[in-house]
């Protein structure tokens, strides 16, 4: 195995929390010799203009459309990622639709809960930040390390923002199975995204692919970013237990990410069906 692929299928451009513009991110796709790839960017597909379909294949990347869609399991966050939709297809647009007025309806409550928690904030403050993207909880993190106060992006996270704290709020977000039906219905594949990060016991894990594939899921992330050997051998056997095809994918958010570089993850073991497999 080695540690580069041909094909990246999660990362984000500043069309959500990305640094990058889509067209820059295409360039370094191109520079690290991708052939393949996807923008997963959170709850939309605004980084596909024609332009950029047009820019892609001229670069000779094949983009793949794709779409990183937060839903809820179990009162849970968990996002799964959209793979090889319609564009155009009525249920993904009005999905589209539906997820940015639940983001912005969102903000308004993280704004709100961060008032009552005693931080001086404002929601204008946070959309200068995301300036056209959509906003999430990094651009928070950011603004409130900015005006010193939190001492860390990670900090901000650890005490408001992150999974189970005040600024965690997922009252708008769909349940799994209709995240799931969006993205089969536009004739999409859906991929569990990076399913050790939400640090749920291994049980409970195999309980999500359960209700996962029993909402016509077909994926699973093997590989998010740069991992442990350990990590893909656990994924790969959840892959075989459930029959999931294997995506992976770098997380790519903005360069200097050693652990989410695009086109740097660790390698599909070499026993699994890569999930391109199945529009090709
Ligand atoms: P949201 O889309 O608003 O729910 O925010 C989720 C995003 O926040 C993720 O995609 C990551 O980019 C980022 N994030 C989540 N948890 C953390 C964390 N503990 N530290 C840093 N960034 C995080
Ligand atoms: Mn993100
Ligand atoms: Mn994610
Ligand atoms: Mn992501």
């Amino acid at each position: 195995m080695s540690d580069t692929t041909t094909f990246d299928f999660h990362c984000h451009t500043h069309c959500s929390d990305g640094a990058l513009a889509p067209g820059d991110l295409i360039d370094l796709a191109v520079a690290r010799n991708l052939q393949q790839l996807a923008i997963t960017d959170h709850d939309t597909v605004a980084a596909y203009s024609r332009e950029l379909i047009e820019y892609a294949d001229r670069a000779g990347i094949t983009l793949i459309v794709g779409c990183e869609i937060s839903c809820v399991w179990e009162r849970r966050s968990v996002h799964v990622v959209g793979l090889n939709m319609d564009l155009e297809h009525p249920t993904f647009t009005k999905a589209m639709t539906n997820q940015m007025k639940a983001r912005e309806r969102r903000a308004e409550q993280i704004t709100q809960v961060l008032q009552r928690l005693g931080f001086s904030i404002e929601l204008s403050q946070i959309e200068k930040i995301a300036k056209t993207g959509t906003i999430g909880r990094p651009h928070f993190a950011q603004y409130l390390v900015a005006t010193h106060q939190v001492a860390s992006f990670a900090a901000a996270f650890k005490q408001v923002l992150g999974s189970g704290k005040a600024g965690d709020i997922k009252a708008e977000w769909p349940s799994l199975a209709t995240a799931v039906s969006w993205i089969t219905d536009a004739g999409g594949v859906a991929v569990v995204a990076h399913p050790l990060k939400y640090k749920m016991t291994l049980t409970k894990l195999r309980r999500l692919l359960e209700d996962f594939k029993a909402a016509g899921g077909c994926g699973i992330e093997v590989v998010t970013g740069h991992q442990p050997p350990s990590q893909t051998r656990t994924l790969m056997d959840l892959a075989n237990r459930f029959e999931l095809t294997a995506s992976a994918g770098s997380d790519f958010h903005s360069p200097g990410q050693p652990w989410a570089e695009l086109g740097r993850a660790s390698a599909l073991p070499e026993s699994s069906t890569p999930i391109w497999q199945l529009w090709s």
